[in-house]
């Protein structure tokens, strides 16, 4: 076959990614686009006949544009969601050049050196065990019921059970003890691996979210059986800290399971000013955190670690005869991940960490908080939570989910609101590498603004 025109729609590509990303400081953070009007532009009947490749990238990117979201940009405040560092940005587009099929060491053994290599960083900058196993997932999402598995494998085994044969029919019961402030991907997980939601005793909070010891405690020695214990670094809404040590003692003495929540949390164990936050994380039994957060890695990019890795080869382990399984100490990712074929997502972290070094997550994570706090000062009066990361509260009076709506409309940033004890309350998270100042100051003049 004729070599395919490789150059034409990449050199589109590469142009339209540029003037996107040039743009960013500059273009309405919202989406300025209709459902009706991107059905318009992007719908239509599949057509017969082909188009060509560099035309079809153009119209995509000039029929998509308005309809884009500039979370990438340094005023994207909402949810937790950081951008991309151009490092990991390209090490994204060679991932999809080289399409690995990165499940089996055999397939790509690049992508599974890198994916050892990265881990290793990522074990040591969070201070977890050298031996604990590391998983490269799409999300916390998926962290969570690959460490859950994990522990639904392990604290059934140690009563005698083999859930990966038996299943939960018959089982005996897994009760799970999580913060009634904790992520709702936490319940999810537990429908996908079958121990359902009604296994999940709720434990009292404090005022900013975090899980109360005594509670914990007071609950765990009314129980008999195996139980796991989620704890949460990061509170979504407040960036609380539950206190990891304490509970370790207590949930393991108790011989239950601890797995962490620390999608973007655990990446102030990166941070000298910050580590005491998580004092005692290392103890804990398995652990979640994302890298397309606070790293700035494209979507999608999670991360599980585990204390136990023939735990979490049990659970994830698979076997085939025609597959090519790792013989020696080479690592196969599908003993490690849900998926089966997968996306080399190993390469995009790799160079985030490598291009920022150990003092450059450091440097990042303290300077999103020192940003946040900016805010608050700026916000003072309004602020409903004790700002001890990343993560800003607010309350803007009895018009604060209009007040959110107004602000998404305006363009200047962007920020997303929710339900904070009861009432509205408008969320800032300042994740994205590229936020300064400038932007913190333009965001609360803005705010304030449409307040008034
Ligand atoms: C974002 C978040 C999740 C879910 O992460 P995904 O990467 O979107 O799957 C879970 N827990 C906490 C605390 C989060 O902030």
């Amino acid at each position: 076959m004729e070599q395919p025109d490789w150059h034409g729609p990449l050199t589109e590509a590469y142009e339209q990614a540029t003037r996107f990303l040039t743009g960013l400081p500059s273009r309405p953070v919202g989406s300025r686009a209709s459902l009706s009007q991107l059905r318009a532009s992007l719908g239509g009947p599949l057509p017969a006949a082909g188009v060509d490749a560099r035309a079809v990238i153009a119209q995509l990117a000039s029929a998509a544009d308005p309809g884009i979201v500039a979370s990438p940009s340094g005023r994207f405040f909402g949810f937790v969601i950081g951008g991309a560092t151009p490092a990991a940005l390209a090490a994204d587009w060679l991932t999809a050049t080289w399409d690995q099929n990165a499940g089996l060491y055999a397939a790509g053994p690049a992508a599974a050196v890198v994916e050892e290599v990265a881990g290793g960083w990522l074990r040591d900058l969070f201070g977890l065990p050298a031996h604990a196993s590391v998983g490269f997932v799409t999300g916390a999402q998926m962290s969570h019921v690959t460490a859950l598995a994990a522990a639904r494998h392990e604290v059934l085994r140690r009563v005698g059970w083999d859930v990966e044969t038996g299943g939960l029919h018959g089982a005996p019961r897994i009760t799970v003890l999580a913060g009634a402030d904790r992520h709702s991907t936490i319940d999810r997980a537990l429908r996908f691996l079958g121990i359902g939601t009604a296994a999940l005793v709720p434990v009292k909070v404090d005022a900013e979210g975090r899980l109360i010891v005594d509670a914990l405690r007071e609950t765990l020695s009314s129980l008999d059986g195996p139980a796991i214990v989620c704890a949460q670094l990061g509170n979504v809404n407040t960036g609380a800290f539950d206190p990891i040590g304490e509970i370790c003692d207590v949930a393991q003495t108790a011989g239950a399971w601890v797995h962490v929540d620390g999608a973007f949390g655990l990446w102030a164990a990166a941070s000298p000013r910050l580590r005491h936050l998580v004092t005692g994380v290392e103890r804990a039994d398995s652990w979640t955190t994302d890298a397309h957060k606070w790293l700035n890695v494209p979507y999608d990019s999670g991360l599980v670690f585990c204390a136990h890795p023939a735990a979490h080869r049990a659970a994830m382990g698979v076997r085939a005869a025609y597959l090519v399984h790792a013989g020696g100490d080479e690592r196969d990712a599908l003993d490690y991940n849900p998926e089966f074929s997968r996306r080399a997502r190993g390469f995009p972290v790799y160079a985030a960490l490598r291009t920022l070094g150990r003092d450059g997550v450091s440097a990042l994570v303290d300077r999103c908080c020192a940003l946040a706090t900016r805010f608050a000062d700026r916000m003072s009066g309004h602020v409903l939570n004790d700002v001890v990361l990343n993560q800003v509260l607010l309350n803007l009076g009895p018009h604060t989910a209009d007040i959110v709506h107004r602000v998404q409309a305006e363009g200047t940033c962007w920020v997303s609101g929710t339900t904070w004890q009861g009432n509205p309350a408008m969320r800032f998270s300042v994740s994205n590498f590229t936020t300064d100042e400038s932007d913190i100051d333009l965001a609360a003049d803005t705010i304030l603004h449409l307040t008034t």
